[in-house]
C-alpha cells in the first residue's frame, strides 16, 4: 500500500524515468545490432543474370541525418569498355574474346515496405541513390528492399562468366562509405580493390541449375538447386558457380575448410595450403573470425582475390610448378585477418591491408619451410623493390589514384609494404612485433581501423620507423 500511494505521488517523474530508460535502452539495442541482409537470388545461366532480391536493414551510424542513401552497385562499371576496370595491358588477358558488357537493372526500391524513389547518382551507374521520405536520423534504423538483375559480361575478372565458371562477386548493394557530411563515390578503376564496406549478417538463398556446384561462405544446406548461405559479421558476400568443381573439405584453427578446384587433386592440394595458413596465422595473430572458410580455383587474369571467409585463386596457378599456388592461398587466406576481419579504407591506405597480408603470406614461409626459405623470398621479392630508382622517396601510404600502373603498385603497397613490416620487426624483435599485430587484430576485429590503429600497437619507435617508410623517407 505504501508503495502504491508512493507511485502516486510521484507518477509523472516516475513514468518519464521509465521511458528514458527505455529509449536509451532501444538506442543502445540500435547501435550494437548488426546490418543485416537477405539475398534471394536466381541464376539464370544462358542469360548470364542473376536476378536478385535484396532486403537490406540498417542502422544509420555515419553520425548524420540521411534523406538519401546511396549504395554501391558495381555491375555497370562493366558496361562499357572504356572505363571498364581492367588496364590496358591487361585488356586481352580479360576480355580474350573481345569485350563482353555486363550490366545491372534496378527493377524497385522500396523502403520500409513504401515504393521509394531513385537514381543512379554517378554518370558509371555504380552508385544508386534511393531517396528516403523521412529524416533518418543518427542511429535510426531503415528497412531497405532492392530489385535488380546483374547480367555478366564474359572475360576473366572477379564480376563475369567463363566458359566452366561463374564468378557472381561484388555483385549485391552496399551502403557507400560516409565521411560525415556526404557518401564517398569512389572510382572503380583497374588497380586494387576500391572497396570500403562495413560488417553485416548476410542469408543468401541461391537458385542454380542443378548440374552446378555453388563456393561460398557459410553453406547451411543444398538441395535440388537451392542453395542456402549464412554468415555473420561478413562485408561482403561472394560466390562462385562452376559445373567442373571437384571439392575437398578439412579442418583447421577451428573451423571448416573447403576447397573446390576443376581437379580433384587441385582441390586436395589447395586445402592443404589454406588449412596450413589458417593454423599458421591463427597462432601469430589470434583465432581465425569466421566459422568456415572457402578457397576457389577461379577463372582470373591474374593472382588471387579475397572476400569475407572467401578466396579466389587463380586456376593458372594450380598448373604452375614451384610455390606459386602455395604463396598465392596463403596471401589470399592472411586477407581473412586483415581485410575481412581488421577492415581498412582501401581506397585511402591500400598498403594497410596488402602491406600486411603479403607478409603475413611471408611469415607463413617462414613457419612452414623455414628461415632460408623466408630468408631467400624477402631477398627475391622485397629487396629488389627497394633498389628501383624511380621509386627512392616514393612512400608507402599512397591512395589507390595515385597509382598508374599495375607493378609500381605492386612494388610499392606490396613489396615496399611489407619490407617497411619486416624493419619494424627486426627494430621491435620478435616477441613485440607480434604481440603488436595480435593487439591490433583484437581491438579492431570486425571494424574499419585507420592506419593509427597499426601503428599505435608499434609503440613510438615502431611507430616512428613506420611513418617514415609510409612517407617515403626510409629506405
Ligand atoms: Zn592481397
Amino acid at each position: 500500500m505504501r508503495a502504491l500511494a508512493f507511485f502516486r505521488r510521484h507518477k509523472g517523474p516516475l513514468l518519464s524515468a521509465a521511458l528514458l530508460l527505455l529509449l536509451t535502452a532501444l538506442l543502445l539495442y540500435a547501435a550494437a545490432r548488426p546490418d543485416r541482409h537477405v539475398i534471394e537470388a536466381d541464376w539464370d545461366e544462358e542469360r548470364r543474370t542473376l536476378c536478385v532480391q535484396q532486403t537490406t536493414l540498417l542502422t544509420n551510424r555515419t553520425g548524420a541525418a540521411l534523406t538519401a542513401l546511396d549504395f554501391r552497385l558495381c555491375g555497370n562499371a562493366f558496361s562499357a569498355q572504356e572505363g571498364a576496370p581492367v588496364s590496358k595491358e591487361r585488356f586481352s588477358a580479360a576480355y580474350p574474346s573481345g569485350f563482353s558488357p555486363g550490366e545491372t537493372r534496378v527493377r524497385a526500391a522500396f523502403v520500409n515496405g513504401r515504393k521509394a524513389s531513385w537514381e543512379w547518382a554517378d554518370e558509371a551507374r555504380t552508385i544508386l541513390r534511393l531517396h528516403l521520405p523521412f529524416s533518418l536520423r543518427p542511429q535510426g534504423g531503415v528497412e531497405i528492399s532492392l530489385a535488380y538483375e546483374v547480367q555478366l559480361g564474359e572475360n576473366r575478372l572477379r564480376t563475369g562468366v567463363s566458359a566452366r565458371q561463374a564468378r557472381l562477386c561484388n555483385l549485391f548493394a552496399l551502403l557507400c562509405p560516409h565521411d560525415g557530411e556526404r557518401f564517398r563515390h569512389d572510382a572503380y578503376g583497374p588497380i586494387g580493390d576500391p572497396f570500403v564496406t562495413s560488417t553485416a549478417d548476410w542469408e543468401v538463398t541461391l537458385r542454380a541449375p542443378t548440374r552446378l556446384v555453388a563456393a561460398g561462405p557459410g553453406l547451411q544446406s543444398v538441395q535440388d538447386g537451392v542453395w542456402r548461405f549464412s554468415g555473420r559479421n561478413l562485408r561482403d558476400f561472394a560466390l562462385t558457380l562452376s559445373a567442373d568443381y571437384c571439392v575437398a573439405q578439412g579442418e583447421a584453427a577451428g573451423a571448416t575448410v573447403r576447397s573446390f578446384a576443376f581437379t580433384q587433386e587441385s582441390a586436395e592440394r589447395a586445402l592443404a595450403y589454406a588449412c596450413r595458413a589458417l593454423d599458421i596465422y591463427a597462432a601469430l595473430f589470434g583465432d581465425y573470425p569466421f566459422p568456415d572458410f572457402t578457397v576457389c580455383a577461379a577463372d582470373l587474369c591474374a593472382g588471387g582475390m579475397e572476400y569475407p571467409a572467401l578466396a579466389l585463386v587463380g586456376a593458372e596457378l594450380y598448373e604452375q610448378a614451384g610455390g606459386a599456388l602455395e604463396y598465392a592461398v596463403a596471401h589470399e587466406a592472411a586477407h581473412q585477418w586483415w581485410y575481412a576481419a581488421v577492415g581498412s579504407d582501401q581506397v585511402l591506405y591500400p598498403w594497410q591491408d596488402e602491406a600486411l597480408a603479403e607478409y603475413s603470406a611471408l611469415l607463413y614461409v617462414e613457419a612452414a619451410h623455414g628461415e632460408a626459405a623466408f630468408d631467400a623470398l624477402c631477398a627475391a621479392r622485397l629487396a629488389p623493390a627497394l633498389e628501383i630508382p624511380a621509386l627512392q622517396g616514393v612512400g608507402v601510404a599512397q591512395p589507390l589514384a595515385r597509382f598508374a600502373s599495375e607493378e609500381v603498385y605492386d612494388a610499392v603497397v606490396y613489396r615496399r609494404g611489407a619490407a617497411m613490416l619486416h624493419d619494424v620487426r627486426g627494430l621491435l624483435g620478435d616477441e613485440a612485433f607480434f604481440a603488436a599485430l595480435r593487439q591490433y587484430f583484437a581491438q579492431n576485429r570486425f571494424a574499419v581501423a585507420p592506419p593509427g590503429a597499426l601503428l599505435k600497437t608499434f609503440g613510438a619507435d615502431g611507430a616512428a620507423r613506420a611513418l617514415s617508410w609510409l612517407r617515403g623517407e626510409t629506405p
